[in-house]
Parts: structure tokens; C-alpha cells; sequence
């Protein structure tokens, strides 16, 4: 044990009860380093978080968590951002160095890295087409981490100015934006994987279903839901039914938090401990 204690903590708005200081807690402790992880609510349209990052640079906290709907308005009030945060337009970690406010985003390599992980032969560089439902912030991450990634994307939003906003921002001139019902997904065609971005399915309404009852899977797509309450949603059963290789959002929340606490930290986190924290809390 060094004798360094570590303030760490989540901040967005409002934060109810989140898994992360489970998370965190048991990982320093795997980890011996002391420390604790708080929640830090701010409400948005008031100074909450720019006193919160003021504490940051004091040096009273170590490093936050950013989310909902904190990360993208967070941008303007940090010194610098690592090429993660710059490629999603959003932070998702924050830290300091060298007296300077850091913005990180690691929801975008847990991404790619669980994405990988679950489904190996979408690692293997090709020229494949990508269906991103939803256009929110996680969707941002997916779709910079699949853009560097050189797939081809097409987004499926409720309100296609959202879409036509995160396409300009990340600048994917070549992304396909369509509306998100059954005439829309289906005018996307033959793809190599979808990837739910939106709560539909999430507890507590597990019955929802972002893809229409009425509209088959495509034949031969990979499946992966960033949900990851409840573990198998309506629409990993949905693939499974139609024998389509699908994977839930647990390997990327656990590997983004991991990357997180390594930015934090400096060390290795216990990713096996934080899988076990997330299968006991659902
Ligand atoms: P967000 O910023 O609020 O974006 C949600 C997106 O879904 C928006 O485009 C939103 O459109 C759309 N949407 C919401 N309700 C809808 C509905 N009824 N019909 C159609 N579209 C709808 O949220 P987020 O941060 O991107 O999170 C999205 C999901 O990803 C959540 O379930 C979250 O838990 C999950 N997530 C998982 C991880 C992980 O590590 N596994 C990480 C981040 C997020 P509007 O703006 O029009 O509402």
C-alpha cells in the first residue's frame, strides 16, 4: 500500500444510483491503494461542475467520471483533450496533469476493445458497413471508434438533426443517416453489425425493442447492445433466435472503467474483480 489516498468520483445529472462506486471501490481495494469514489450530482444551467473541476485542479479530487449531460457540455471548461476525447467530441474521464484539466474518453476503446474481444473476426481489417441505432452520446464513441476503425457507418436516429449534428461534428461525410423505424432500417441493407445505442430495452422497461417486431435481423450481422441491465435484452434474444452471434454492453462498461482507474491511478486494474462486481449487482 502506498500512502497515496485517491478521490475519485462520477459526475452528471441526475446520477441515482450508479454501479460505479462499487466498481471502483472493489478494484482500489484488489489494487491495495486507498481511496474512495463518490457521486457528485450537478445540475446543469448552474456553476455545480465548474466548482467540481475547480476541486479537481486544486488537486482535492484526482479524477471524475462524466456523464449524462455532462459530456459534451464539459468540453469548453477543460485545458486540453486526449485524441479519444477529440475524435468522440465528448469526455467521459477526467484528470489532471501537470496543473492542467485533462478530458479522456475511454468509452470509445472499451468499445472497440470489447467489440473485438466478443466478435474476432471483425478485428481483421475490411472494407464492412455498421448500423448505429441511436445518435446520443455513446454513439459519438461507437461511431469515432468505428470510423478509425474504417468501417462504413450508418446511423438510424429518432430525430435526424441529432444525426446530421454528430455526423458534422465527427466529420463522417460518408455516413448514411436514415430514420429509426422498419422503412429506414431496412432501406440500410446488408451489414456486418449493429450496434444498439439507446436505452430502449434497459431496466426498468426491459420489453422495449429498438428494432421493429415486424422487420427480420439481417442474415449474417453480429449484434451488440450497450445495454448492460438486464444482461440478455429483447433484442440479444431477438438475435439469438435468428441464430445471430450477439453481445451485451458488460465487457465495454467494465473495460472503460478499467481504463479510467488506470488513467487515475497509473496501474493495472483488476478486470476480472470489476466483471464480478457487475454480475453480482445484476
Ligand atoms: P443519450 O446520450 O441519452 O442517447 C440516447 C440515444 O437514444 C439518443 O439518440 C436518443 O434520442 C435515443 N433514444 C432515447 N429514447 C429513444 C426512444 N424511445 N426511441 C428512439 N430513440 C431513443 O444516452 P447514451 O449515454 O448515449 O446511452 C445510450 C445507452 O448506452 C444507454 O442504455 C446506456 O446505458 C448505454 N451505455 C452503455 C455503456 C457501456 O459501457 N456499456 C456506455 C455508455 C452508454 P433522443 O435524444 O431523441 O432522446
Amino acid at each position: 500500500m502506498t500512502d497515496k489516498v485517491f478521490h475519485l468520483g462520477l459526475t452528471g445529472f441526475p446520477l441515482g444510483h450508479s454501479l460505479s462506486p462499487a466498481l471502483h471501490t472493489a478494484a482500489l481495494q484488489v489494487m491495495r491503494l486507498k481511496g474512495e469514489y463518490g457521486l457528485y450530482p450537478a445540475a446543469p444551467e448552474t456553476a455545480d461542475l465548474q466548482c467540481l473541476l475547480g476541486r479537481v485542479r486544486q488537486g482535492e479530487l484526482d479524477g471524475l467520471n462524466v456523464t449524462i449531460p455532462h459530456k459534451q457540455t464539459v468540453l469548453p471548461l477543460l485545458d486540453a483533450l486526449e485524441p479519444a476525447a477529440r475524435a468522440a467530441g465528448a469526455v467521459n474521464v477526467i484528470f489532471r496533469r501537470d496543473h492542467l484539466l485533462i478530458g479522456d474518453n475511454t468509452d470509445l476503446p472499451g468499445f472497440l476493445s470489447d467489440l473485438h474481444q466478443q466478435f474476432p473476426h471483425l478485428a481483421v481489417p475490411g472494407q464492412r458497413k455498421v448500423l448505429v441505432l441511436g445518435a446520443g452520446g455513446a454513439a459519438r464513441a461507437v461511431c469515432a471508434a468505428l470510423h478509425s476503425a474504417g468501417w462504413q457507418l450508418c446511423l438510424a436516429a429518432r430525430r435526424p438533426e441529432q444525426a446530421a449534428g454528430l455526423m458534422a461534428d465527427l466529420r463522417l461525410s460518408s455516413a448514411e443517416s436514415l430514420p429509426l423505424d422498419a422503412a429506414g432500417l431496412s432501406a440500410c441493407g446488408s451489414v456486418a453489425l449493429i450496434v444498439n445505442a439507446t436505452p430502449l430495452g434497459m431496466a426498468p422497461n426491459p420489453q422495449n425493442n429498438p428494432w421493429p417486431a415486424s422487420l427480420p435481423l439481417p442474415a449474417g450481422a453480429c449484434i451488440y447492445d450497450l445495454i448492460y441491465n438486464p444482461s440478455v435484452t429483447r433484442l440479444l434474444q431477438q438475435a439469438q433466435q435468428a441464430g445471430l452471434s450477439a453481445a451485451s454492453g458488460a465487457g465495454m462498461l467494465v473495460e472503460q472503467a478499467a481504463l479510467a482507474l488506470e488513467r487515475w491511478t497509473g496501474r493495472p486494474a483488476p478486470r476480472q474483480v470489476m466483471k464480478q462486481v457487475l454480475n453480482n449487482w445484476r
